[in-house]
């Protein structure tokens, strides 16, 4: 086993940013690191394998939670199943570094639970939930289908914004992706 690292935790509706943010500082701070998820959704644009996300089979998802490989999993959409895998943290943690994430609410108030101290919850936070329909139909990634699936589902996120230890806004991306390099370099000193 690793000795326990920090983690850093980004968590919002779909379309709210949090993705955009975590690359951003993934450029800025190389002791962080991404986890890498597992999931059962089909890889979108140019999202690398095992890079975006490790793209497995609803079979192959079911046997890693029978022999207990995540930390946390959640079946985000109807059929579609996301999850932290123990080896990737502990991989992370193996190097020095500290693990950040790009979850969904519920994920990463579980993670927050867990972990406490050693973890920084942020949620992104849009200006209106029509800007961030507007920002997830301007993605293009989605079918519409999924968007109406996942406009449903930020109503609801949105109010889990004050469990976390901090909101960041999230309106203009420059502010927001200076705003973001601050908390992580405090959280790391
Ligand atoms: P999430 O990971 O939370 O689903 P993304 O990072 O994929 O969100 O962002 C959703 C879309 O909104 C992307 O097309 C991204 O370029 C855009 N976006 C992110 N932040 C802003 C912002 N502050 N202003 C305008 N567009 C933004
Ligand atoms: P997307 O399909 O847009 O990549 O992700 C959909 C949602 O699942 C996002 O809110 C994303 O942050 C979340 N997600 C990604 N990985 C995980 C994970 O490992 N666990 C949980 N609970 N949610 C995740």
């Amino acid at each position: 086993m690793a000795k326990q690292g920090k983690l850093i935790i980004f968590s919002a509706p779909s379309g709210a940013g949090k993705t955009t943010i975590v690359k951003h500082l993934l450029t800025k701070f190389p002791e962080l690191e991404f986890s890498v998820s597992a999931t059962t959704r089909e890889p979108r644009g140019d999202e690398e394998i095992d890079k975006a996300y490790h793209f497995i089979s609803k079979e192959e998802f079911l046997h890693l939670i029978a022999k207990k490989q995540f930390v946390e999993f959640e079946e985000v959409y109807s059929g579609t199943f996301y999850g932290t895998l123990r080896t990737e943290i502990e991989r992370i943690w193996k190097k020095g570094k500290t693990v950040i994430f790009d979850i969904d609410v519920e994920g990463g108030l579980h993670l927050k639970r867990k972990y406490n101290g050693a973890a920084l919850a942020i949620f992104v936070q849009p200006p209106s939930l029509e800007v961030l329909k507007e920002r997830l139909t301007g993605r293009g990634t989605d079918s519409e289908e999924k968007l109406k699936e996942r406009f449903a589902k930020a109503e609801k996120e949105l109010n889990y914004a004050p469990r976390f230890d901090i909101i960041l806004k999230n309106n203009d991306l420059q502010t927001a992706c200076k705003d973001a390099e601050e908390l992580v370099k405090n959280f790391l000193k």
